[in-house]
């Protein structure tokens, strides 16, 4: 039986047709410089963001890692949303490795930071507080893709205070396509960007940084450093390669899955149903007095794969189809018939 899995969309594998790419790409050494795939992905992923320069990495944590430490010094700080990956959910490596501190805030609902709220964030010049450097944003925000009058709005606001401005746009290809658009446009603004590879793309691995030049030199040093120089590393750029060209317009797709799938669990009672407007590949669900546990079991029972939590994030990617999401959405009505006829027992 098929496995429907919606946990996330890391979870792909790539194709018979990715894994032949991948075979037959030319290598060489990429810590000297020499893959010629890992080369010519950094050339196209950099053109395809509208920047300069790019550095291939094995991991978006590693990416946006580089990006934080070259960005600021011991002492200085970057402001990030409380949710955001580049605070939450990367084992505070800027603190750790970089002895760089982070400012977090909550982000609004539609994914954004509220400028105002940044402003009143940074911190004064006094010998009392670390250096404000760095502000954060990232797109797609827990699948919402940010407004482009708003990231164009945040970058102008950055320069006038003088404040370096990342994006961690590990689904920037999602919300390309969600504001048809490109992703040089969603970029353009920004310091640097991170791009992962390995999401809705379905490559296995790899991440890239996209800045200018001089940055991108400094960040390959970073990048030895942390252990990420990948010698033939040209056989997952190759994976890359594939998935930008094969897979970025396909993701489409998963946003019409990702809408269906809301759609059709929205007819469950018991189900409270997250889909804005402005959302792509993920689909939020409040269950009430559902046992995660319970709901979990039963579905992967039926081959049906989620994360056990109150708020269930049900991600749509390549491995998915029609037709899986329609039998997931049977799956939750079955559970559902089920408890309901065990209550009236
Ligand atoms: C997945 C992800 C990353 C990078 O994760 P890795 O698993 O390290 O590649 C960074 N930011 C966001 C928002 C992500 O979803």
């Amino acid at each position: 039986m098929k496995l429907i899995d919606l946990r996330s969309d890391t979870v792909t594998k790539p194709s018979p047709e990715m894994l032949r790419f991948m075979i037959n790409a030319p290598l060489g050494d990429d810590v000297y410089g020499e893959d010629p795939t890992v080369n010519e992905l950094e050339v196209f992923c950099a053109s395809l963001i509208g920047t300069e320069s790019a550095l291939y990495c094995p991991s978006g944590t590693q990416s946006n890692l580089i990006a934080l430490l070259t960005h600021c010094e011991r002492g200085e700080e970057y402001i990030a949303g409380q949710t955001a990956h580049t605070y939450l959910c990367e084992g505070g490596g800027g603190a750790v490795v970089g002895g760089i501190q982070p400012q977090p805030l909550n982000f609004e609902s539609d994914g954004t930071l509220d400028l105002n709220k940044v402003k009143s964030l940074i911190k004064p010049d006094n010998d009392h507080f670390a250096r404000t450097k760095l502000l954060c944003l990232e797109n797609t925000q827990s699948g919402k893709a940010l407004p482009l009058d708003y990231l164009a709005n945040a970058c102008l606001f950055a320069k006038k205070h003088n404040l370096k401005i990342h994006l961690d746009g590990a689904r920037i290809f999602n919300a390309a396509i969600k504001c048809n658009t490109t992703a040089q446009q969603i970029a353009q603004g920004f310091d640097s960007v991170s791009v992962c590879l390995s999401k809705g793309l379905g490559a296995p691995v790899g991440s890239l940084l996209c800045s200018n030049a001089s940055f991108i030199k400094r960040a390959r040093r970073w990048r030895k450093m942390l252990g990420g120089g990948m010698r033939q590393a040209g056989m997952l750029a190759a994976a890359g390669i594939y998935a930008l060209k094969n897979n970025f317009q396909r993701l489409k797709t998963d946003h019409d899955n990702a809408r269906l799938l809301s759609q059709k669990l929205s007819e469950i009672d018991a189900l409270k149903v997250d889909y804005p407007e402005n959302q792509t590949n993920m689909v939020f669900v409040e269950i009430g007095a559902t046992d995660p546990f319970k709901l979990s079991a039963f579905l992967k029972e039926n081959g049906i794969l989620i994360h056990e939590s109150k708020i269930l994030r049900l991600v749509t990617h390549l491995d998915l189809n029609q037709e899986d999401i329609l039998k997931t959405a049977e799956g939750f009505k079955k559970y559902y018939r089920s408890t309901t006829k065990n209550s009236l027992q």
